[in-house]
């Protein structure tokens, strides 16, 4: 095979912006909102989602393949195989999107600029577009890969990360990924390679009192002044955990409250109050490791009885190390794109990158902030920019000779 960066030059030059766009445009005008708690029905059309996907993947000659969670939930595949043993590379997306309360133009594509609206345009169909192209420009070539290429549309990415949790338990598999979620970022609206990210842990707090007449409060216990102690303590533990070791790219954990309820009525002392915890993980972190330091910090306010409930969430924590081959790989399809060093960061928000099991970093076209808003855009020269690199990786990673991980 020619090297990669004289056959990406020339694959990039052949990349069809008004194609890109246009998938784009098709994908924003499927309303596959997450249904959150709700049954799919009517209107939450993931699955059509991820049947658009199958249908321009089988029209690529990929080999397509499916998985059904749950009925209307599917997680979606094309593999286009390789020649020979080298390294396989997965491309992933997901195929729901936030939802549309006060966006009456989420489902209408609009291009206006340099830019592409709607729901879903950067969170995060933009990747899902740049995948099938850079699918299309690898299928049109004479290129011969020696590992399989995948492209995998997964499900419930917005709520419950139920579809990559699926795929990490049954595929399928590969030696890498990359996950498009968008990482535009800084001044300058860079692509950034994020290698890691926090995981998130919350839990519902209780503590209990006895319930008596608010006028000889001195003959009960009141829970809501206990969870006071609480809520001090946790804010407290909040500030020590910024003393704590960094993470080189994630910083530090947090903890914080963000929900608090207890008492019925001013005339009764209180026997019961709830908080909800939220507690940002850094890699290595576990859930009992942190309820054991609740029980500690808990332990030590007299008199208190209390609970800790089940995990209202738990999203995994990712740490990529930077010398693996998929962060260099993308590294070095940065540089011979823009001509610049990208920045390898933590990105902000849990993904489903630390599901699938196996290295995947993050990187796509968007940024943290156009995602969830009411008027969600994209930059063409971020499709354009995330296509050609993913484009160099799968050059770098599938014409290697065999896997190393
Ligand atoms: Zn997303």
């Amino acid at each position: 095979m020619a090297d990669p960066c004289t056959t990406l030059v020339a694959l990039a030059g052949k990349l069809d912006k008004l194609a890109l766009i246009r998938r784009l445009c098709d994908m924003i005008a499927i309303p596959s909102e997450n249904p959150f708690d709700q049954a799919p029905s009517l209107g939450y059309r993931e699955q059509e989602m991820g049947d658009y996907l199958l249908q321009r993947l089988k029209e690529l000659s990929f080999e397509v393949d499916s998985h059904e969670l749950s009925p209307g939930r599917r997680n979606v595949w094309g593999r286009l195989k390789g020649k020979g043993n080298g390294p396989s590379l997965m491309l992933v997306g997901h195929l729901d999107t936030v939802g549309t309360e006060g966006y009456p133009e989420a489902f209408r594509p609009r291009v206006d600029g340099d830019c592409v609206y709607g729901r879903g345009a950067c969170d995060m169909k933009g990747a899902l577009a740049c995948y099938l192209e850079t699918a299309r420009l690898i299928v049109e070539s004479d290129i011969e890969l020696n590992g399989d290429l995948l492209i995998v549309g997964v499900v419930d990415e917005e709520w419950q990360l139920t579809g990559s949790q699926h795929l990490g338990l049954h595929g399928p598999w590969a030696d890498y990924a990359i996950v498009g979620e968008g990482t535009s970022s800084g001044a300058n609206k860079e692509l950034s390679i994020c290698a890691a990210h926090k995981g998130d842990y919350a839990v519902k707090i209780r503590t209990f009192g006895t319930a008596v007449h608010s006028s000889v409060p001195e003959q009960g216990h009141n829970a809501i002044s206990d969870m006071a102690e609480v809520v001090r303590s946790i804010d407290r533990y909040h500030r020590e955990l910024g003393q704590r070791e960094p993470h080189p790219l994630c910083g530090h954990g947090t903890a914080s409250v963000g929900v608090i309820s207890g008492g019925s009525m001013a005339c009764t002392v209180p026997d019961c109050c709830e908080i909800h915890v939220d507690r940002r993980m850094l890699p290595g972190e576990t859930v009992e490791q942190i309820n054991s330091e609740y029980e500690q910090l808990l332990g030590r306010i007299p008199r208190l009885r209390f609970e800790i409930g089940d995990p209202l969430t738990i999203t995994a924590a990712l740490d990529v190390p930077v010398d693996c081959e998929v962060v260099e790989a993308s590294v070095e399809a940065y540089k011979a794109v823009t001509g610049n060093l990208p920045t390898i960061r933590a990105h902000p928000a849990a993904t489903d990158a630390p599901n699938l099991g196996f290295p995947a970093v993050i990187f796509g076209p968007g940024a943290v902030e156009q995602a969830h808003t009411v008027d969600e855009f994209v930059r063409i020269d971020e499709l354009e920019i995330a296509t050609k690199v993913y484009l160099g990786v799968v050059l770098r990673l599938l014409s290697a000779e065999e896997a190393d991980v």
